[in-house]
């Protein structure tokens, strides 16, 4: 009788998992014709954005970047690189047409998490110091012509109101920052101040979005790079529209005719996006709520949160674990997206790595070859409704391009990086399927995905480069 009586609570209890699990199925489905309400939303959105000044969820930001380079960018430049939870220093002797990139170094530094909640001028402070270290240790094989100020490009990767090519005021933080008196403020001046204060002599010749670098330093080796995408703690995307098409732009009309534009697609937001309770509650408990809905679907700050949150109501309604509900899985930020991976690609037939990670991120031990089969599962649709929206979210823009359809052939190279897109696999394999199953055979082999590997850096160096106080001034 006992044993029978704990078959039927078992039996009582994957009959709730199996209920929960079937929920965040249904509600996480991306059928393509919900993807292609997500597009075609994407695109009405990008007109709107476009037309005024809030006039859209998504803000389509004018980068002032008119024209991208071109290969005949010379000499010494720098780059820094802030945005999600490292920074990097790059250091680059650009050699022209024939030189190309002569030598390149970087360096990467974590940013301590105290920085990103506390204030500006600590933030700045650490990074112009650091900043500073690097430029100290430029060897003899860079060359920067006599007399000349050192400059740089400044990848910022958060939403800004450009007032020029070098100098704007941030919108807002997202991804985990939330610092106090930076909003509304010019970033160039912020760094500025700082590098004086190290004593650094360095001028910021260009302040970028790393979608706007990513754009830059793909379009570098590839003159059909018309969209950047990037998808690592945050994601948006970056992409170059007419300038015609811009009513809200009230400058002069650039000579190539066209301006980048940084869309802050994280921002998007359309009743056609599939939402869950978890979505929900975890954007209420976030930094900033009602805000960056797309991002909390699709990046890799929040797709290892949205499982653990999956997690922790099968534990609290199916004793899924146990009696017990494990108390790690109560803990924001507890699992991360890099772990939820690692177990997604677990291939081991007894899944292995997904019984360590359980043990070593919740101290979860004991569970059964089916429990831990259900949470592969679990990241799976969680992960591929994230590629498959982003992927939707490409198709918008390309429908805004005019490049969807078959018309003219002509090839259209997409840029990527990030985190998620580089070592998430599955994720990235997802969203190539979802955008040939969008965009059928035809046009899909015109529409290639390329990973520009730290294009961002490279990219923010050539925009400094092409914007550089000297230029026009004869090489010595
Ligand atoms: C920011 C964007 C950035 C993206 C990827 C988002 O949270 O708002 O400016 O491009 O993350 O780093
Ligand atoms: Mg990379």
């Amino acid at each position: 009788v006992g044993a029978a009586v704990v078959c039927a609570a078992t039996a009582g209890r994957w009959a709730r998992a199996a209920a929960i699990l079937k929920e965040l199925e249904e509600k996480c489905a991306t059928p393509i014709g919900k993807l292609r309400h997500v597009a075609d939303a994407m695109t009405v959105e990008m007109h709107a954005g476009l037309a005024s000044e809030g006039g859209s969820k998504l803000k389509m930001l004018i980068s002032y970047v008119d024209n991208l380079p071109t290969g005949d960018e010379k000499g010494l430049f720098y780059a820094l690189d802030l945005g999600g939870t490292n920074f990097r220093c790059l250091r680059v002797q650009l050699g022209g047409k024939e030189g190309r990139v002569v030598k390149q170094e970087a360096e990467e530094v974590s940013i301590p998490p105290h920085l990103m909640v506390g204030s500006s001028h600590e933030l700045f402070d650490f990074i112009a110091s650091a900043l500073a270290k690097f430029v100290a240790s430029e060897g003899d094989d860079y060359q920067l012509s006599v007399g000349r100020q050192r400059e740089l490009g400044f990848t910022f990767s958060f939403p800004v109101k450009q007032t020029s090519i070098c100098s704007g005021t941030l919108i807002k933080w997202t991804k985990g920052f939330s610092i106090d008196g930076t909003v509304g403020e010019d970033v160039v001046a912020e760094l500025t101040k700082a590098m004086e204060r190290q004593g650094l002599d360095m001028r910021v010749a260009a302040l970028v979005n790393d979608t706007i670098g990513t754009l830059a330093g793909g379009r570098y080796n590839d003159n059909d790079v018309v969209i950047a995408v990037i998808l690592g703690t945050g994601t948006n995307a970056a992409y170059v529209e007419r300038a015609q098409a811009i009513p809200k732009w009230h400058g002069l009309l650039p000579k190539s005719g066209e301006m980048v534009i940084n869309m802050e697609w994280g921002n998007f937001r359309s009743s056609h996006l599939p939402m869950t309770e978890y979505d929900h509650t975890l954007d209420v408990e976030s930094l900033n709520p009602g805000e960056q809905i797309f991002e909390k679907l699709i990046s890799g700050m929040y797709l290892g949160d949205i499982v653990r949150r999956v997690l922790w109501r099968l534990a609290e309604e199916a004793s899924f674990f146990g009696d017990n509900v494990p108390s790690k899985l109560q803990v924001p930020f507890t699992l991360r997206t890099p772990d939820m991976s690692a177990m997604h690609h677990d291939s081991s037939s007894d899944l292995r790595v997904v019984a360590n990670k359980l043990r070593d991120v919740f101290g979860i031990t004991n569970t059964s070859l089916k429990m831990r089969k259900t949470i592969v599962d679990i990241c799976d649709i969680v992960a591929k409704r994230g590629a498959r929206l982003a992927a939707a979210g490409v198709v918008g823009i390309l429908k805004k391009q005019g490049r969807d359809t078959v018309a003219g052939k002509q090839r259209t190279v997409v840029a990527m990086d990030g985190g998620l897109f580089e070592h998430y696999t599955i994720f990235s394999k997802c969203l190539e399927s979802t955008l040939s199953e969008m965009l059928g055979d035809e046009v899909s082999s015109h529409v290639i995905i390329t990973h520009a590997n730290d294009g961002s850096g490279i990219g923010a160096a050539l925009l400094a480069a092409s914007h550089s106080q000297y230029l026009g001034i004869d090489e010595s």
